[in-house]
């Protein structure tokens, strides 16, 4: 199926991308395409135009500093996963990119592309979430950030307005161990469910513990109940079994279904994935 006809642009830098998202009210931004490109060929989006900023230098690349890493909206899956800052500050998020999809996927989707579209069934939403991120906004009224837990507000739904452009996705590095698994579906390997934990560890307990589950819900579930479980405790196997077992219910009652898996599965064989991302986190945080 074909597209409906759009003008193309392609935006040189943030600058001129906001100033093409002005003069085109109701344009659509592209990146790698991954996405968006299926959506307009379904007709699920019909644009007028078409912003390409997937050329733009300044959005691209991966930097550490402050205890964070700066990774740029345009930086692609495949840099993620083979990035030695991204392995050693936030294993959890090289981990995820490097299970998405095929290396087609990797080599062309990007971060900001994949936050932006909000699939509940992606992968980098649920790490992000469980690693405290933050999303850096370029909007007409100047730059902001938005935490994780404020951006993703539904199914395919986030904080970016229409003329916002997200610039660079901001993690929290090193100071514990994470790690990201998930059951893929055998054909798109979206992901039927997906754990994200980060967990640190002193003097043998551990001191804070981040969860959140995805492919369940129309956003990630953060796991209260099994981050209260495990605060304070040694990270014994029996322990992170005990607390893991609590992650079906954190899923509250709108799950998703569908033809491959029900709601009823989701939250069946979600403690299985939680406590494989929690014994790998904790096996990392040491
Ligand atoms: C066969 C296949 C398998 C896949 N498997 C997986 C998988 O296993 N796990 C997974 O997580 N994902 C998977 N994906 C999705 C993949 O990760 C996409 O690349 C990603 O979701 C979108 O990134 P993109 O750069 O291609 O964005 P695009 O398709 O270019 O854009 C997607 C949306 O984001 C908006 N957007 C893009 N960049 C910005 C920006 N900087 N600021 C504001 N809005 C922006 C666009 O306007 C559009 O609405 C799969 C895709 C395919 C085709």
């Amino acid at each position: 199926m074909f597209a409906a006809n759009f003008e193309y642009h392609r935006a040189g830098s943030v600058a001129e991308a906001r100033q093409l998202l002005a003069a085109h009210p109701g344009a659509k931004l592209l990146a790698g395409g991954h996405s968006l490109i299926p959506l307009l060929k379904l007709r699920l989006a019909a644009p007028e135009a078409v912003i390409d900023i997937g050329r733009i230098g300044e959005l691209r690349g991966i930097s550490n500093g402050g205890g964070a890493l700066r990774i740029g909206a345009l930086t692609t899956h495949a840099e993620i996963a083979s990035s030695d800052a991204v392995k050693s500050g936030a294993a959890a998020l090289a981990e995820a990119a490097g299970l998405i999809g095929d290396p087609a996927v990797r080599n062309r989707g990007t971060i900001g592309g994949n936050v932006a579209h909000a699939d509940p069934a992606s992968d980098l939403p649920t790490v992000l979430i469980a690693l405290d991120a933050t999303f850096t906004v370029n909007s007409p009224d100047g730059e902001r950030s938005v935490s994780a837990a404020d951006f993703f507000q539904g199914m395919m739904a986030t904080a970016l307005g229409e003329h916002d452009i997200l610039t660079a996705v901001n993690v929290p590095a090193g100071g514990g161990g994470s790690a990201y698994v998930k059951f893929s579906h055998p054909a798109s390997r979206y992901a039927v469910v997906g754990a994200a934990a980060s967990l640190t560890v002193a003097g043998g307990t551990c001191t804070s513990a981040s969860v959140a589950v995805g492919g369940a819900t129309a956003v990630p579930a953060r796991c209260a109940s099994v981050e209260a479980a495990l605060a304070g405790q040694a990270l014994s196997a029996d322990v992170i079994a005990a607390a893991a077992a609590a992650a079906g219910g954190d899923l509250g009652d709108d799950l998703l279904g569908d033809v491959f898996a029900s709601g009823d599965y989701r939250r069946a064989v979600t403690p299985v994935y939680v406590q494989r991302a929690l014994a790998a986190a904790a096996e990392r945080a040491g």
